[in-house]
């Protein structure tokens, strides 16, 4: 363990370009300060909609091709971060997409939504131990949308937490681990509001515009602990990770739209809900950190 980084983040999504929406920016800073930044994507994204019209033939429905090419996606938006460890859960395809709520993908044999905890948990246990992170980021218990794999992603990252921090749990995965920090994906509401107002007065070449209701995780200002601005450095890191997953993401200056085209903003400075661990800030102010107070 002695090689590992002085500091060490996990990242747990449900979807390859997950990571890039919500974190593409923190994850860029990081990894140029030399932080060892880890991503687990729990899914490779095989029931996703395709953007493009020259891909449409990788679709579920047609050749069936897709989580294999946003295998390549994800590894192009990885290199746009300077992340070099990302994994999927348990390998590659261990897990399948499920499909949005009360889809009948959900009910199949393999797709993550139709997986114990505990059988999914075990393999982000191993990853725990081995890379030893002091901050975890992931969804809030909703998923922050309510999506069945962002749902299932927070449920086995909650998990994998717990269990490998019990030495009395599997001791084969390695030695137990901690983690010092767990941070939850949100956006304060009025940096929605305000950036969807900016949106309508400039325009887009998408048909529609998305809503704040549209957005994962957008809460009340109070509850954020946490934010990470992304300058202009990690800002154009992030958008260029974005762009990587093309047949997912289209990118428009400072917005994009997903398969539904309704346009949206690129949020360039991300925000944290710190639930748990003690906060690196003084009392009603902000960390600017993740590994605000973390101890080597
Ligand atoms: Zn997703």
């Amino acid at each position: 363990m002695t090689d590992l980084p002085a500091r060490r983040l996990l990242l747990v999504h449900a979807h390859p370009d997950d990571e890039s929406i919500n974190n593409g920016a923190t994850m860029a800073r990081y990894a140029a300060e030399g932080a060892l930044v880890t991503l687990v994507t729990c899914t490779l994204g095989e029931e996703g909609e395709v953007i493009p019209p020259g891909l449409a033939h990788l679709a579920p429905d047609r050749e069936d091709r897709l989580g294999d090419h946003r295998v390549g996606e994800l590894a192009a938006a990885m290199k746009e971060l300077g992340v070099t460890d990302h994994r999927f859960l348990g390998g590659p395809g261990r897990f399948r997409d499920s499909g949005m709520m009360g889809a009948e993908q959900n009910g199949r044999e393999g797709a993550f939504w139709n997986t114990d905890v505990d059988t999914a948990a075990p393999y982000l246990v191993e990853v725990i131990r081995e890379t030893r992170p002091q901050v975890l980021i992931t969804y809030d218990p909703d998923g922050g949308y309510g999506h069945p794999d962002h749902i299932q992603a927070h449920r086995v990252a909650a998990r994998a937490a717990e269990l490998a921090a019990d030495a009395a749990y599997r001791s084969d995965l390695g030695p137990a681990h901690t983690i010092g920090k767990i941070y939850w994906n949100r956006i304060p509401r009025p940096v929605a509001e305000a950036a969807f107002a900016r949106l309508r007065a400039e325009g887009t070449r998408f048909p529609g515009v998305a809503e704040t209701g549209d957005l994962p995780g957008v809460v009340d200002e109070s509850l954020i602990t946490t934010e990470i601005d992304g300058g202009t450095v990690w800002a154009a890191r992030k958008t260029a990770a974005m762009r990587a997953h093309a047949t997912q993401i289209a990118v428009d200056g400072p917005f994009f739209a997903l398969s539904n085209d309704l346009g949206q903003p690129i949020f360039t400075t991300e925000y944290y809900q710190l639930v748990r661990g003690a906060p690196g800030a003084p009392a009603g102010a902000r960390e600017n950190d993740l590994f605000a107070g973390v101890t080597a």
